[in-house]
Formats: structure tokens, C-alpha cells, sequence
């Protein structure tokens, strides 16, 4: 079994940065609404993610760490109308094969919580433990029985960039979370909650600058079931960071050549340009209309009708960059 996760890890875990990617989601399917998360040495060394979410009772923590044990998907119906981030059960296992982990949890209705330890897959320790209610997973000591794996990371200041840029993509999809990162116990990014129209704002300031948002567009706009909100950059605004594109798909990152080429389409109509805009836009539609399952990353998916969304997106886009300057209208949470 052990030798099964390794391999599931070379496809889920590949760094810290993806490590984190996996226990922020699992947060956030456990309905957490505030995460912190602590490192040493860019998550090599340590990587905690500490939340408030609904926790696991504690004779369902060892499954936690079993192979395609997870609690989210029942069926095949499921899998089809899939909400939640994780739903194929193989983070945690592949995650526990390449490191030590220890994971303390505890539900709102219990009256203790527990914590388990592995080692490498091995269970160390399983002992009732005290905890406010929630789960914190503790990832440490990365690749330490993997060394060729461990070989391919990258130095410490390197790695925590990568951590930083999956932070903002999650932080971008999740407002309402707060979400505080914290290296050698030192602050390094803070995200308060964001609830209202203002302070999602002041959220995506601070994530993609001051300049960023003084100089985009805001949008809304809905037809036969897709909706498209977010914020466009000017094609004049040129930021430092060229390379601040976030693109949400039913609340997931997604990297989709379609809206690549809408948008690029779209530019070209009005402008007759090739454009590279900065954006923060986020498509939703019914579940059923899209295929998340594609990649364990999940930074893919596929659409059921690619032409209705490209067609969508295209005139959308067009519509706001052929009028651009106009209203901007308030962001709705
Ligand atoms: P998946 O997310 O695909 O179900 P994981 O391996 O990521 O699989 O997690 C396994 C299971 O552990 C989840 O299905 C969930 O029941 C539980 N779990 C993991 N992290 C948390 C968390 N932070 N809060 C509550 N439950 C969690
Ligand atoms: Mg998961």
C-alpha cells in the first residue's frame, strides 16, 4: 500500500506548494472560515494548515489516511454532479507515504479530539488529544524517505513563492475564508475575511495591487445558465507581475485554452490587438455542464458544450471591451 502512494504522490504531491493546494482544500470542503497556515523552510521542512472546519471523528481518522477512503463521493451519481475540491481520496494517503505527518482533529459534537501520527504510511501513535474543533495537519520533513524526489525541489525562498502564488489563487476563490500564512512563526500574508463588496475588493488589491483594480474593468453578466463576474484589467495597465491571470471555474483555478481564446478573440474584434490583459474572472454554471475529473491537479476541465461557453465568454468580453470606461458596477458575494 505504501508503495501505491508513493506512486499517487508523484501525480498529487510534487512540492509543497501542491501539498498545501490539497490540505487547503480539504478545509475548505470542511466548511472552514479561517486557515492558517505555518511553515519552516518553504514547507520542506514543515507545512501546517491549522482550521475551524467541521473536523473527523476519531474512529474515522485512520480512514482519512486510507486510499480512496474519502468521505465525499458515494456514488457514481456523485462523482457526475462533483462539489467539493477533493473527492478521489488519495492527497492525505499520498502525502503520509513521503513525509511524517500528524493530523489532530476534532468535531464540533465530540467531546475530545484525537491525534494520529505517520511516518513514511507507517501509524506511529493514534491517542485521544485535545483541540478547539477542527483539523490541523502537520506535513513534515518532505521526501525524507523519497531522496531522488526530494532532489527536485528548489530553495527554500523559491518553494515559499510557489506557496504564496497557491494562496492567492485560493484566497481569490474562497472570500469569505480568512486566511493567514506565517513562516518561522512570522506573518507574511494576511487575508481577512471578506464579506461585503468592499473588502472583496481590498482583497483583490491586495493581491494583484492597487494599481491593478484602479485600472479594470468590473463584470457581470448572465445567460442560459453561465454567468460571468469578475474584474478585467485595461489592455494599457502593464503590471509588474505580467503574469497575474486567475481564471475560476464553478470556484475551482482552472488554466482553460477556451477562455484564452475568447478573450484573445475578443480583443482582436474591438481592437485589432493581441492582447495580454491581466483578469480575476470567475464562470459559473451548472455542475453537470463541466467535467472537473480530468486531472488529479484539477488545474483542468472540460466543458460539455465548449462552443456555448466559448460563444459566451466571447461576446461577454467583447461587449466590455468594446465599452469599456463604462459603470462599474458592484461585485456581488
Ligand atoms: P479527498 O479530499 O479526495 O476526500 P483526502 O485524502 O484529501 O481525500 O482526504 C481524505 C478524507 O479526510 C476526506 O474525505 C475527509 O473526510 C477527511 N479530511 C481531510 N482533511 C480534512 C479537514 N481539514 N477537515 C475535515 N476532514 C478532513
Ligand atoms: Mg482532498
Amino acid at each position: 500500500a505504501t508503495l501505491a502512494n508513493q506512486i499517487a504522490a508523484g501525480e498529487v504531491v510534487e512540492r509543497p506548494a501542491s501539498i498545501l493546494k490539497e490540505l487547503l482544500e480539504n478545509s475548505l470542503d470542511a466548511q472552514a472560515t479561517r486557515i492558517t497556515i505555518q511553515l519552516q523552510g518553504g514547507g520542506m521542512d514543515l507545512l501546517s494548515v491549522e482550521d475551524n472546519g467541521t473536523g473527523i471523528l476519531p474512529e474515522d481518522l485512520p480512514l482519512a489516511l486510507e486510499r480512496h477512503a474519502t468521505s465525499k463521493v458515494a456514488s457514481w451519481e456523485d462523482l457526475q454532479a462533483i462539489q467539493t475540491m477533493g473527492f478521489r481520496g488519495e492527497a492525505l494517503p499520498a502525502i503520509a507515504s513521503v513525509a511524517r505527518i500528524e493530523i489532530l482533529s476534532r468535531t464540533h459534537d465530540a467531546g475530545q479530539g484525537a491525534r494520529l501520527q505517520v511516518h513514511g504510511g507507517e501509524v506511529l501513535a493514534s491517542e485521544p488529544a485535545a483541540r478547539a474543533p477542527g483539523t490541523t495537519v502537520q506535513v513534515a520533513d518532505l521526501f525524507y524517505n523519497v531522496p531522488a524526489r526530494r532532489k527536485f525541489l528548489r530553495s527554500a525562498a523559491a518553494e515559499l513563492t510557489r506557496i504564496q502564488k497557491v494562496l492567492r489563487q485560493i484566497a481569490l476563490a474562497n472570500f469569505p475564508v480568512a486566511f493567514q500564512l506565517l513562516q518561522n512563526r512570522r506573518s507574511l500574508v494576511q487575508y481577512p475575511a471578506a464579506t461585503d463588496a468592499e473588502a472583496c475588493s481590498a482583497r483583490v488589491a491586495s493581491i494583484l495591487g492597487e494599481g491593478f483594480l484602479a485600472n479594470a474593468l468590473y463584470l457581470e453578466q448572465s445567460d442560459q445558465g453561465m454567468s460571468l463576474r469578475g474584474w478585467l484589467g485595461l489592455p494599457t495597465y502593464n503590471s509588474a507581475r505580467g503574469d497575474e491571470q486567475y481564471f475560476f471555474v464553478n470556484g475551482r483555478p482552472v488554466r482553460d485554452p477556451v477562455l484564452t481564446h475568447a478573450l484573445r478573440a475578443a480583443y482582436q474584434d474591438v481592437l485589432f490587438q493581441d492582447r495580454h490583459p491581466l483578469f480575476v474572472l470567475y464562470l459559473d454554471m451548472p455542475a453537470e455542464q463541466v467535467d472537473v475529473n480530468v486531472h488529479p491537479a484539477k488545474a483542468e476541465v472540460r466543458f460539455r458544450d465548449s462552443r456555448a461557453v466559448h460563444d459566451f465568454l466571447f461576446h461577454t468580453l467583447r461587449r466590455i471591451i468594446a465599452e469599456q470606461g463604462g459603470d462599474k458596477p458592484q461585485i456581488s458575494v
